[in-house]
């Protein structure tokens, strides 16, 4: 099989397309970042995800904004995600007008809400505990649904184009969608995925309700430990591709949005290549997380936040 730069896009509910790959960012200094997102941008990427906790808004936008420059592309044929950070729940305006400052952009093509906790706002945007926990405003005094409401209004503002939500599990997203306040149904939501944790049910409830996953971690996260496993290290050996080219491939075979990182340049132009892959092999490769589900990314919040069901807090 060779492996092909993938054009592949999706039809947002907004009726809005957005790229199947994307470059994540997260966990690289600003020269990493700002390197990377140049070479994506010259090398077949229009998408790219960042957020307002990756600290690199500022590398981002500029590299975006000399790639535009430089290639004469106008700004409306690149998709870019911030995210709003959970101790900026309560003011979202003033957190993305300081995002689109650091950005240098004048709109974003979709804001996401990190987490579904809200946490006090404090000199540190992390405030922790005596144990290390991250701390969180109590549920009733403000909460994800309150802070999904408060976003609605930037779509309107032209601020960003549409707005999303990130790690949340079916309950969440259900009392999302019943909530008769909430006019703006969120476009996607944004979570850890790879063959080690399909979530199949959660894929379901989301295409059931024109919601598109957005893949994160899907190499497992710094140092790519998914790419070690037998079953995907065989299937690979089989097709004659790389380990990361099979799983950034079953996720788009799988019709989900796949955000791989790198801070390396022949990385970043591999990783947007991808091959076709049959139901057969997207079936198997999904076998390894139904066995044996494994998450890699668990903030230690201070409240149970469990990622799978719905919790008496959150
Ligand atoms: P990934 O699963 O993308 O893995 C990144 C790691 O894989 C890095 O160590 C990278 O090293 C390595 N790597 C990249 N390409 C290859 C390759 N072809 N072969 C071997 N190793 C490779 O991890 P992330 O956790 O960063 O997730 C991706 C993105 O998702 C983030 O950057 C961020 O944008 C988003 N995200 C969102 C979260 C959320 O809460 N919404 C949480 C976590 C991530 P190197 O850089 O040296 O190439």
């Amino acid at each position: 099989m060779i492996p092909e730069i993938c054009t592949k896009t999706y039809t947002l509910n907004t009726g809005a397309k957005i790229p199947a790959i994307g470059l994540g960012t997260w966990k690289s200094t600003d020269e990493e970042c700002y390197n990377a997102v140049k070479t994506a941008l010259e090398n077949g990427y229009t998408h790219i995800d960042t957020a307002r906790i990756y600290g690199n808004e500022e590398s981002v936008g500029k590299a975006i904004n000399d790639y535009l420059k430089e290639s004469g592309i106008s700004r409306d044929k690149l998709f870019i995600t911030t995210k709003l950070w959970c101790s900026e729940c309560k003011e979202p305006e003033k957190a993305l007008r300081e995002s689109l400052n650091r950005l240098n952009l004048e709109y974003i093509d979709l804001y996401l809400t990190h987490w579904p906790v809200a946490i006090p706002k404090a000199d540190v945007l992390m405030p922790i505990n005596d144990e290390g926990k991250r701390l969180v405003i109590p549920y009733d005094e403000w909460n994800y649904i309150d802070t999904y409401k408060g976003m609605q209004k930037l779509v309107e503002l032209g601020l960003t184009k549409a707005i999303g939500v990130s790690n949340y599990n079916i309950p969440k997203l259900k009392k999302i969608l019943n909530d008769k306040e909430i006019k703006i149904k969120p476009v996607c939501n944004q979570v850890e995925m790879h063959p080690s944790l399909p979530q199949i049910e959660l894929i379901e409830f989301c295409k059931e309700n024109n919601i598109l996953i957005q893949c994160y971690s899907p190499l497992g996260s710094t140092g790519a430990p998914i790419l070690e496993n037998e079953i995907l290290q065989n299937i690979s050996k089989k097709n004659n591709i790389s380990p990361a080219c099979l799983a950034i491939s079953w996720a788009v075979a799988r019709g989900t949005v796949v955000l791989p990182k790198s801070v390396s340049s022949k990385r970043i132009i591999d990783n947007i290549k991808i091959v076709q892959l049959d139901e057969n092999t997207v079936k198997e490769l999904e076998s390894i997380g139904i066995e044996n589900p494994q998450r890699v990314g668990n903030p230690p919040w201070d409240v149970k936040i469990n990622l799978f069901e719905d919790s008496e807090v959150y």
